[in-house]
């Protein structure tokens, strides 16, 4: 009924293209004055968002739940703490992040020296998505403030609450001379798409990321595009079965119900393993969810009608609804989808086609594990790959065979909270990275700065090219 309502109310849109280009011009100003360059500016804004989080971490947990029902633990392990402890490695790093590097020089420019300088890019744009909403607008703003420039963040509308908080929140705690947050959905996005920026952050689907990249390349803006992918879990049957289950379901219904763009998509174990897998999975989700994990209160929903209609429609294909071994019930009201098994879906069907972004894990079995490399190879490029086993040479051949935008061994989802590595994709799950100081270069310019004196200057370079001279 709610949706209806929303449905055949006018749509008013008070955010185009006038808009968008004054409030550019006005960060352009800013960005100008030279203020968002200072080392002070950056230290304090980044300490304006650390404070914001600390001190509203209960508004932020309130808006995620209603969102998306986030569990507030959840809420608090997959994005509070991590937007905090990226905001405290940004202040903790930012010196020396911004000291030029020292480069070195060879005989050609003898005597001289090198160093390379991160230069801020100018006023850049961040357009987020809503499986991590906050985590996802706030974390790119701590990238592109560290690197000393204006921001503008674009959240998502499908995570409405935590948009008009980011919103608010930003205004009263950062310097809103270079620091915005506009709220909206498609027109507002493509208001701003129009403009020209200095580096776009976008993150969502490979679908929009092509829109981004277009608007994008008019102004030869470059982006970074943090997509999705089928990412797989390799499960070999020498694997400690109760740690491994256990990594699995939290890298797939304990990450925002599978929501999630590093989350597992499908599985590929052996056709003798499999049972004794999903026996364990089954286990394991018991443990975690209670008998009946559509009551569970540790568990998120599906964040919307169309996201849930698409998923009932995944499972519901011929040959996949027959495939069933775990779960399947489904609840429109509440948006709720059981965790939920199939077993050997057809490669051609559409769970096995499309990210599925949700509760369902169909487990693809195969004769020998050495396969999984052809079923992974066959789909684009993965964000995140995963494999579970003590075979030394496996983990080798994995590591080496397949290309994934990161990946964890013996575990899911943790590569992505070791800020020391770059996190991106490859291919259709995206292109550049961040995280850490991979952030505060993501939003840099590297400028090569060379250093001479006027001594030694040799004749040799220059014209007239005598005959003396070309021998040389
Ligand atoms: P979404 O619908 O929230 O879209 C993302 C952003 O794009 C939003 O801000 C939205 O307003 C904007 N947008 C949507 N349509 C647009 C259009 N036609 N023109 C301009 N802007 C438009 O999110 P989504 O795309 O449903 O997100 C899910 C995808 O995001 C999945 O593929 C997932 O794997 C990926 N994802 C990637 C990461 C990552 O870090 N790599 C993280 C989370 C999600």
């Amino acid at each position: 009924e709610e949706e209806k309502k929303k449905k055949k109310q006018p749509q008013t849109v008070t955010f185009g293209s006038n808009e968008a280009s004054s409030m550019v011009k006005q960060l352009r100003q800013s960005f100008k004055s030279g203020k968002t360059k200072s080392y002070q500016w950056r230290v304090s804004q980044l300490k304006g968002i650390a404070k914001m989080v600390e001190e509203r971490e209960s508004d932020i947990v309130q808006a995620l739940y209603q969102d998306l029902s986030k569990p507030p633990l959840e809420a608090f392990v997959a994005e509070i703490s991590m937007a905090k402890s990226s905001c405290r490695e940004a202040i903790e790093g930012l010196q020396d992040w911004m000291k030029p590097e020292k480069a070195k020089t060879g005989i050609s420019t003898y005597p001289s020296t090198a160093e390379i300088v991160s230069d801020p890019l100018g006023v850049v744009l961040v357009i987020s998505t809503w499986n991590f909403p906050f985590l996802l607008s706030i974390d790119p703003v701590i990238g592109a403030i560290a690197a000393g420039n204006a921001v503008v963040l674009k959240p998502s509308e499908i995570a409405p609450a935590t948009s008009a908080l980011l919103s608010k929140l930003v205004k009263d705690y950062l310097d809103d001379s270079a620091v915005k947050v506009v709220e909206g959905a498609i027109p507002e996005t493509s208001a701003l798409l129009d403009q020209q920026w200095d580096k776009i952050l976008y993150t969502g689907s490979a679908r929009v990321g092509r829109i981004v990249m277009a608007a994008a390349a008019k102004h030869l803006t470059p982006v970074v595009l943090e997509l999705g992918g089928k990412c797989p879990a390799v499960v070999d049957s020498n694997v400690n079965l109760e740690v491994a289950v256990r990594r699995i379901i939290a890298g797939k219904w304990q990450c925002n119900n599978g929501q999630a763009c590093i989350g597992v998509d499908y599985i590929i174990t052996t056709k003798d393993f499999a049972p004794k897998l999903i026996e364990g999975l089954r286990k394991g989700i018991e443990e975690f969810f209670g008998k009946d994990p559509m009551e569970s209160k540790d568990i998120s929903r599906i964040v919307s009608p169309a996201q849930f209609k698409r998923l009932v429609g995944l499972l519901d294909e011929d040959n996949v609804s027959d495939k069933l071994v775990l779960g399947g019930r489904r609840d429109s009201t509440r948006l709720k989808i059981d965790p939920t098994i199939v077993l050997d879906p057809p490669q051609e069907s559409q769970i096995m086609q499309e990210e599925i972004f949700g509760p369902l894990l169909p487990i693809v079995t195969v004769g020998n594990l050495k396969e999984s490399f052809e079923v992974i190879n066959s789909k684009p490029k993965p964000l995140a790959a995963y494999l579970f086993t003590e075979d030394e040479q496996l983990k080798q051949d994995f590591v080496e065979n397949v290309p994934s935008g990161g990946m964890s061994i013996n575990d899911t989802i943790l590569h992505v909270t070791v800020h020391t590595m770059p996190f991106g994709g490859v291919g259709e799950s995206g292109m550049g990275s961040y995280h850490g100081k991979f952030s505060f270069d993501a939003f840099s310019h590297k400028k090569s700065v060379l250093y001479r004196s006027f001594s030694g200057d040799a004749s040799l370079r220059y014209p007239p090219y005598t005959p003396k001279k070309q021998m040389v």
